[in-house]
């Protein structure tokens, strides 16, 4: 949810304030543009602002660069600020230190103060289903980048010294990107969260299994990240958690597991849940990009062979989901699953149950589900190794095959 009064993670050396003034025309005019919200979340990387407004502006600014003040003009517009919106938004963690929304004549205007000089990058995000449009301004955590490569490097080095395998749940999801809404404000992004943390504590009750989240908090990842992180950390597998949503009010029911489509989807149905969960990069807020897939004759070798293991790590899964008697099981599924695109280990999405049937979004939002539910899945991890053949360290002692990595 919005972090407003989210505390420091770490020590405030860096005396970073952002104040963004937003400087609004005092004439009144037939086509005046509204700012309706504003929001921050702290990520590991970055604090992103989000400014909504009800029509799209043209700020004029550079997209990105290193500064410590930048100015965003809006020129020839009104804007003015809702009712809600307060006129100073304390962010305080240590990034970005507040926003402040000022009046004054003269058209619209944004200012951002930054104590160092950081970079930063601004764009905008068009309208999509229930998000209106939105003004993005992202400032690096200085030094983030290079800590988290550590990090990322640290696990991978764990995995080589101890012969542990790399198990990374991810939750989907996560801050603009709320996911799909079930009955009483059910958000999808945190049923993700809780089953992934629950998921990852199981999962490292496995002797020879260590398993790390994408995110532990409520902030947006690019699809594409979410499999590069675990890429860094050298993973053996990538669980991607969701819930599913039916287009038809109520309806939809049970479990399914899938796994990446080369040649489109099983159906139109799972066609059209991969472009749903596929556009949270546009919900959440990534920058237009052109597709980087590399194409080789090595990546068409690894891909199937990824291909091969991911069905057999989405069967596993399966088989122990669908134990639980409360959901039907809809099968094993493929579709192209942006996230799942990884050829350097299996991957799966595994979408829980139907948010938006009110049976089912009960059962997802009781800690009791979702902690069975982790047990379930965290049992199917096991089983699949050992379908693998591939040996995890118990009790001291090596058994099995190696991977091979
Ligand atoms: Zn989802």
């Amino acid at each position: 949810m919005m972090n407003t009064a989210l505390l420091p993670r770490r020590a405030a050396t860096l005396a970073t304030a952002l104040l963004v003034l937003v400087a609004v025309s005092g004439v009144a005019a037939a086509d005046t543009v509204t700012l309706t919200a504003m929001r921050s979340w702290s990520a590991p990387a970055n604090t992103r602002v989000v400014l909504d407004f009800t029509a799209p502006v043209n700020p004029v600014t550079p997209d990105s660069g290193v500064t410590r003040q930048l100015v965003l003009s809006i020129p020839g517009e009104t804007v003015v600020r809702a009712a809600g919106v307060p006129a100073v938004m304390a962010v305080g963690d240590s990034v970005v230190d507040s926003v402040v929304v000022t009046r004054v004549d003269g058209g619209a205007r944004f200012q951002l103060f930054l104590a160092d000089s950081i970079s930063f990058r601004v764009f905008r995000l068009m309208a999509e289903d229930d998000k209106p449009f939105r003004l993005v301004i992202d400032v690096a955590r200085p030094g983030a980048e290079a800590a988290e490569d550590q990090r990322l490097e640290g696990i991978a080095a764990v995995k080589r010294r101890e012969r542990m395998r790399i198990v990374v749940v991810d939750p989907g999801h996560g801050g603009e990107d709320s996911g799909a809404r079930g009955p009483g404000g059910v958000l999808e992004k945190n049923v993700t969260l809780a089953v992934g943390r629950m998921l990852v504590d199981e999962l490292n009750g496995i002797p020879g299994v260590k398993a790390v989240l994408t995110r532990d908090r409520d902030y947006f990842i690019p699809l594409r990240d979410r499999y590069r992180l675990a890429e860094k950390m050298r993973a053996d597998v990538f669980i991607s958690i969701h819930a599913n949503s039916s287009r038809r009010r109520g309806s939809g029911s049970g479990s399914e597991v899938y796994f990446l489509s080369l040649r489109g989807a099983s159906d139109q149905a799972d066609a059209d849940l991969a472009d749903l969960e596929n556009a949270a990069d546009l919900v959440g807020g990534v920058p237009a990009q052109s597709e980087d897939d590399l194409v080789s004759i090595l990546y068409d070798v690894k891909r199937s062979s990824a291909l091969k293991q991911s069905e057999l790590l989405a069967e596993s899964l399966l088989d122990q989901v669908a134990r639980d008697r409360r959901l039907e099981s809809r099968g094993v599924k493929q579709a192209g699953f942006v996230v799942l695109k990884s050829v350097e280990f299996p991957s799966v999405l595994v979408e829980l149950a139907f948010i938006n049937n009110p049976v089912e979004a009960r059962l997802l939002r009781s800690p009791a589900f979702q902690r069975q539910m982790s047990g379930q899945l965290a049992t199917g991890v096991k089983y699949y190794f050992q379908r693998a053949g591939i040996g995890l360290l118990d009790g001291g002692g090596r058994t099995g095959q190696a991977l091979g990595r």
